[in-house]
């Protein structure tokens, strides 16, 4: 399918049904799987044959929507989890231990910045946060000896900032560490850093893949061209006693990465995502590409409305034609950017507060990018933990309203907001 055109590998990619057998994935709800031998077992056990044995590794259904995502960013694997948060974790935990450091945008989601900051330090792993706009040479400066990855998101949720990918994959490469990149509001069709140098690319498929808001769920990919036998990721280049002295880069080359997530960390830790949630996933995304390009096209209306209109202050869309972010976006994001749209209403906090229980179409939820309309106030909900300065240094100002413009006719979205103001306006 990889010669396809990203439309029709969302739809067909990852599945391709025998004679005989059914037309759709199917949910394979079993947790384990039955062999004739116990030398055939052992074999799946020592990682000599492939297939499934018991679910917290693998399963069917899981790996045919593991094969779609790989296909879709252009990565050699991909690995299915639980949520998000445990994606962003395995990504990181698969390659460094306590005393390693890592280096991140300071601009990401909240949850990750709390695992960064505070679960990942608490575990020994140190992490530097820097500006993704300043220079190579400032954040070349961050790197230590113990450095081991750069992790920066795509179009950071909720502040929207679209990163150079192409500086940010220079700078991890000249320090011979991988790029990480959260690609979760893009989605692959939109943007496949990949293509743009990233290594290894991490996603939140609770969003847009998913898209109808049924399933948590989270993916690793990785591109496969990160060369790991520098001498710094010996979890990868040395024997595994735990897999009778195992060299992943040896065995399994350009699956090395995933292969060891799975078989350690799904092994060690769970959070496998369940057969029936990737079996919504899948189904998700055969319609991305379609949701995406309303999602955009909606948003990109909403986006210039706001800015017409005196009431509001400021708004933060990428995909603006005025926005700081015009040319990384003609770059990196040529057919849109995402449904998220983030921008302040004059009167501060109270007014913003008004302005969002005064919305009739559009639901107060934490979550965003799904099919229906929904907003949020980030710094009461997903950034409350933070300290004033962590907030102003993660871009989030009080007056901050999360729009997460929907799949929905686009004047009904618009009335909706007008209406709103209307009602903010009459006091
Ligand atoms: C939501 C989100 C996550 C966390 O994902 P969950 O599926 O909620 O665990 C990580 N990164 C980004 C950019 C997100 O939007």
């Amino acid at each position: 399918m990889k010669n396809y055109r990203i439309e029709t590998r969302c739809v067909q990619s990852g599945y391709q049904p025998k004679d005989g057998e059914p037309r759709i994935l199917p949910i394979i709800q079993s947790t384990t799987f039955k062999y004739d031998s116990a030398e055939t077992m052992g074999k799946l056990f020592d990682l000599e044959t492939d297939g499934p044995f018991y679910t917290r590794l693998g399963n069917p259904t899981l790996s045919a929507v593991e094969s779609k995502i790989a296909e879709l960013e252009g990565g050699a694997a991909a690995l299915l989890t639980s949520s998000g948060q445990a994606a962003v974790f395995f990504s990181i935990i698969n390659i460094c231990r306590a005393g390693d450091h890592i280096i991140s945008s300071a601009s990401i989601y909240g949850g990750t910045f709390n695992l960064f900051s505070k679960t990942l330090r608490d575990m020994g792993i140190s992490c530097s946060f820097v500006d993704p706009n300043a220079s190579a040479e400032e954040i070349s400066d961050v790197f230590r000896p113990e450095t081991r990855l750069l992790f920066a998101e795509t179009l950071s949720n909720p502040t929207l900032v679209v990163l150079d990918i192409e500086k940010f994959a220079t700078i991890a490469h000249e320090h011979h560490v991988p790029l990480i990149i959260d690609n979760t509001f893009p989605t692959p069709v939109n943007c496949r850093p990949i293509e743009f140098g990233a290594d290894i690319v991490v996603h939140s498929t609770t969003k847009y893949m998913d898209g109808h808001a049924t399933s948590l769920g989270g993916a690793i990919v990785d591109s496969g061209k990160f060369d790991w036998t520098s001498g710094s990721y010996p979890e990868l280049t040395e024997p595994d006693p735990s897999y009778h002295g195992i060299v992943y880069t040896q065995q399994f080359g350009q699956q090395a990465y995933i292969v060891k997530a799975r078989t350690h960390l799904l092994r060690d830790l769970g959070a496998t995502a369940s057969p029936f949630n990737a079996f919504l996933l899948n189904l998700g995304l055969e319609t991305l590409s379609l949701r995406m390009e309303r999602h955009c096209r909606n948003a990109e209306a909403v986006a210039a409305y706001l800015a017409s209109d005196d009431r509001i202050s400021w708004v933060n869309y990428p995909s603006l034609p005025d926005s700081p972010y015009a040319d990384r976006v003609r770059r990196y994001l040529p057919s849109g950017s995402c449904g998220v749209i983030s921008f302040g209403v004059k009167g501060g906090r109270a007014t913003a507060t008004h302005f969002m229980e005064s919305l009739k179409l559009a639901a107060i939820v934490i979550h965003v990018a799904d099919a229906r309309t929904s907003v949020l106030h980030p710094a009461s909900t997903t950034h409350r933990q933070l300290s004033d300065d962590a907030l102003s240094a993660a871009g989030i100002t009080p007056d901050m309203i999360r729009l997460s413009v929907g799949i929905e006719h686009v004047d009904d979205i618009l009335n909706d907001v007008k209406q709103a103001l209307d009602a903010c306006s009459k006091g």
